[in-house]
């Protein structure tokens, strides 16, 4: 199987767009915002492991101590 960078004219989910777009609003206003456009998986693959996540690395969460209170003290 060959990866080729362009969208598949058969495809079944972008429709050989290669992607769909999705439109977005302000979650402020709902008013329109944009447009997202997600690449469809059948061209896009090669890239879309280059955008995977790296594998999740054990955070140390460090708790502050700061000693500080919010609440005033009299
Ligand atoms: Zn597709």
């Amino acid at each position: 199987m060959v990866l080729v960078d362009t969208p598949r004219r058969d495809c079944t989910e972008c429709d050989g767009d290669g992607g769909t777009a999705h439109d977005y609003g302000d979650p402020e206003t709902g008013e329109y915002a944009g447009t997202d456009w997600e690449p469809c998986n059948c061209w896009n693959q090669a890239r879309r492991w280059v955008l995977l996540p790296l594998p999740h690395l054990p955070r140390r969460r460090q708790r502050q101590c700061t000693g500080y209170s919010d609440e005033p003290s009299f």
